[in-house]
């Protein structure tokens, strides 16, 4: 089934909020939304806080700031307002916790229809059914001890107010199969699925029998999620089945790899969204790498605003294959995209990222503009600026102490009076550079055009590394044209 000939699609992404947005969650997002984009459609976003336990303060909040940051914003459901979570939409409640008189109905309702049953057993029970499958080398679930309750048991249990939870009758036999738009077509045996537990005993639904009613509910026509729900899929399409309802489609996107081709890992990049801002990342950087991840255009495009992606983006074009998340790629959009800022945000984008000792510097101001695009070529994210600081630029805000052997050319090493000869190259530099008009402060070939009859008279290394090391003190630099624009006229005269 061609997923781009569908008018109208209508994703939704629906996290749980036990853990802040990591990248994985990110592309999830990012591939719904643009499916719905491209159709016309809408994407929702459905919070899916069932688990009580697992739930985090701030998850929620999380989510949203984190895909508002990136540009993917819902349509509909739960949506960032002034800051603060809230709802929109004619289908709400948005968040599973706030619904849960609609899942009972659904449970009691296939309870009566006989496709699901109460279950009485006890946390004991449940493990030692546990052990001994495993014992038996069977597969982990439930045995169904429940399923054969009489009617009079399971009533006079009710009565008694026994703890109890609410089961999926599976069928013992029979084929699941559906049509998986990214895998094609998928087949589970009946027989191989567990009787999965779909109201809990605090009344709360699982995930399962929650995503089926809200997806239906909701008029969600395309489900686009992570390749592990694949296996929970003949369990909804069976729960549709009893519900009388038309399942969704779906989509079962790759997994993401390290570079070994093992699961993501937290050291290799499975990190917080907000995580990668907070390094420097662009949102467009990280949105174009994320988008890479499983997808391309089928061309040698790799850059693409958001409203490009939605036009390109196809499930048709989506790997089924893992797809391995390669951090210096991410490095390589991000400089991209550095380099497309314009001054004045690039200027921003580099002093926020300045160390305090950098801005304390009375020339920090005049400094900071002039050197930040030769900064620009040693990094490929903010972070980098203080990791590398004392490495790459220290020099231009801190004085430094001058080694004077340092000074000297290799051509005049053996000569005993190297210094003083080096002392004078350097002097008539400084008063070439001091004699210079104004204006040629601002021109690194106006500089580099009145020092040069003075390289052509004493040598260019005799002249031009003594300049260098007297204005960085440093071994390695930026040529001295370059250092002489960054630093200024009266902090050159001054450092020579
Ligand atoms: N709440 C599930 C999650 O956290 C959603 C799975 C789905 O999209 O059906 O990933």
């Amino acid at each position: 089934m061609a997923d781009t000939n569908n008018t109208n699609i209508v994703t939704r992404f629906a996290p749980s909020p036990t853990g802040f947005l990591h990248v994985g969650g990110l592309r999830t997002a990012l591939y719904s939304y643009l499916l719905a984009k491209k159709s016309g459609g809408r994407f929702i976003l459905r919070i899916e806080d069932t688990d009580r336990a697992r739930t985090v303060p701030g998850g929620v909040e999380n989510i949203l700031t984190s895909l508002s940051w990136a540009g993917v914003n819902p349509d509909e459901g739960v949506i960032l307002r002034d800051g603060e979570a809230s709802e929109s939409g004619a289908n709400g409640p948005y968040t599973q916790s706030h619904r849960l008189e609609i899942y009972k109905k659904y449970a009691d309702e296939l309870v009566a229809k006989g496709n699901a049953y109460y279950c009485f057993c006890t946390a004991d029970r449940l493990a030692q059914v546990k052990e001994d499958r495993q014992a038996n080398k069977l597969p982990p679930g439930y045995d169904g001890h429940c399923k054969n309750l009489s009617k009079e048991e399971v009533e006079n249990k009710l009565k008694n107010g026994d703890n109890h939870v609410i089961r999926l009758a599976m069928p013992d036999d029979g084929v699941c199969t559906f049509h998986d738009l990214i895998r094609g077509e998928v087949s589970f045996k009946y027989s191989d699925v567990d009787d999965q537990v779909l109201l809990k005993s605090d009344g709360f639904p699982t995930y399962h029998l929650a995503v089926v009613v809200d997806d239906h509910h909701m008029q969600v026509s395309h489900v686009v999620r992570g390749e592990e729900w694949i296996s929970s899929t003949p369990k909804h399409i069976y729960l549709y089945e009893c519900l009388g309802w038309t399942p969704t489609l779906f989509a079962h996107l790759p997994l993401l790899l390290n570079s070994d081709r093992s699961k993501l890992s937290k050291r290799q990049g499975d990190v917080a969204v907000l995580d990668y801002k907070e390094k420097g990342y662009l949102p467009e950087a990280l949105l174009n790498f994320v988008a890479f991840l499983g997808w391309n255009p089928g061309d040698e495009r790799e850059m693409f605003t958001l409203d490009e992606l939605v036009s390109e983006f196809s499930l048709e074009k989506v790997n089924k294959a893992g797809a391995v998340f390669n951090i210096e790629k991410l490095d390589w959009y991000n400089r991209e995209y550095l380099k497309k800022l314009d001054d004045e945000k690039l200027l921003k984008y580099i002093d926020t990222f300045m160390p305090e000792v950098a801005r304390n510097s009375v020339n920090y101001k005049n400094i900071l503009p002039r050197l930040m695009h030769t900064l620009l070529e040693r990094i490929s994210k903010g972070s980098e600026i203080a990791e590398t600081y004392t490495e790459n630029i220290s020099y231009f805000f801190e004085k430094e102490k001058i080694d004077e052997g340092m000074l000297v050319w290799k051509s005049l090493k053996d000569n005993p009076n190297a210094l003083d000869i080096t002392r004078g190259y350097i002097a008539e530099a400084r008063a070439i550079l001091e004699g210079m008009p104004v204006e040629s402060w601002d021109d690194r070939e106006a500089i580099k055009g009145a020092l040069w009859p003075l390289t052509e008279k004493y040598g260019r290394g005799e002249v031009l590394w003594p300049l260098r090391v007297s204005l960085s003190c440093r071994d390695k630099s930026p040529d001295p044209f370059e250092l002489c624009y960054i630093l200024g006229r009266e902090e050159v005269l001054n450092r020579i």
